[in-house]
């Protein structure tokens, strides 16, 4: 039993990048984790604690839920989205926020088998009921067989399908905001890439909330804006909950994204907290001059198909299943959301 226990936490100590004689900040006992910015290492409890404290701070903090609101969390299986449903979970009561988890399987092979398996089981240890949408089932096709009749890469049509359908759903349910699992280590390389490439705007939308309009397009949250990958992957890992461990077949690595990522990873090495300021100052400037929902609002209108925002008179969702399944499917989705709802119950 010793032996397990110190491997546990030589193998988390090592995640946590914390020495084995490393003490907790604020107990003195065993630290798994060391959080440079904060000048600390703490215990497994008091890092639980953390994580969990800097969610519901950041949730305040940027005003992204308010007391008595219901919030769908998108659960795709990884450890972000764990994570971030673990966290909602356990902030819920003090917040008072309604937690409604939502899982979209793909159709990616046996990657989305293993994502909907993982969910499931999340979702039973959490003890919330997590909604399930398949879109083969629902539309007819998976994301390989969509981006394969459309000749668009595959993460261009499911950003596009996810998108479509997490806001589908909080319309159809009534649910005040949809939060995602984006950390500090997915917003700030793509920030810094808009930037790079002279696009403020799009740097500007990477804040911690964009808002909606009632009954059409739903409030946008992101309540681990201030914690780090590396964070919720230790998070996870203490909580004992699974998450899916291998990566989409579709995944890129390469490119001015990972170079860029890189260089984030090195500066905030040397310079610890220089990601989180980035991020802050960035959010500042997006309240301050109201880009982001400002004008994407202005730029919207409603797709006359399934009546969901659109750029132009048909949405991006039902303009690509209307070309290469031959009808739109934004009204399938809606009706197919009102039932998965219904079936809970
Ligand atoms: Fe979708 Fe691409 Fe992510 Fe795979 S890597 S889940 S295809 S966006
Ligand atoms: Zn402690
Ligand atoms: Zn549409």
């Amino acid at each position: 039993m010793r032996m397990v226990m110190r491997s546990r936490f030589t193998r988390l100590g090592r995640l946590g990048e914390v020495s084995t004689v490393a003490k907790c900040s604020k107990c003195g006992s065993k630290a798994v984790i060391k959080i440079p910015y904060a000048r600390m290492n703490l215990c497994e409890m008091h890092f639980i604690e953390y994580f969990e404290g800097r969610v519901a701070t950041t949730v305040k903090k940027y005003d992204l839920l308010k007391e008595g609101e219901s919030v769908l969390v998108a659960v795709s299986g990884g450890k972000d989205s764990v994570a971030l449903l673990s966290a909602l979970t356990a902030v819920a009561p003090e917040l008072r926020l309604k937690v409604m988890p939502l899982h979209i399987h793909l159709g990616l092979g046996e990657y989305s088998d293993e994502s909907l398996r993982v969910t499931k089981e999340v979702s039973r240890k959490l003890g919330v009921n997590t909604f399930i949408l398949s879109l083969e089932e629902v539309v007819g096709a998976t994301i390989p067989e969509l981006s394969a009749k459309s000749s668009r890469p595959p993460c261009a049509v499911c950003g596009l399908v996810k998108r479509y359908v997490l806001n589908a759903a909080a319309i159809e349910w009534g649910v005040d905001a949809v939060a995602t699992g984006h950390h500090i280590d997915d917003l700030a390389p793509y920030a810094l890439k808009n930037i790079l490439l002279g696009d403020m705007g799009a740097a500007l939308k990477l804040a911690p909330v964009t808002t909606g309009e009632e009954g059409y397009l739903a409030r946008r949250v992101r309540p681990l804006y201030e914690v780090t990958e590396r964070e919720c992957l230790i998070y996870a890992i203490i909580k004992g909950l699974p998450f899916v461990k291998t990566l989409c077949p579709n995944v890129f690595l390469g490119g001015m994204d990972a170079l860029i990522r890189r260089f984030l990873y090195e500066l905030d090495l040397r310079h610890p907290g220089v990601k989180l300021r980035f991020m802050r100052s960035l959010a500042r400037m997006a309240t301050r001059y109201g880009v982001s929902q400002a004008r994407t609002q202005a730029e919207l209108t409603r797709c006359k198909y399934c009546g969901l925002p659109s750029r132009s008179d048909v949405c991006g969702f039902c303009r690509l299943t209307e070309r290469v399944l031959g009808s739109p499917a934004g009204p399938m989705v809606r009706e197919a959301l009102k039932d998965v709802r219904a079936s809970s119950h």
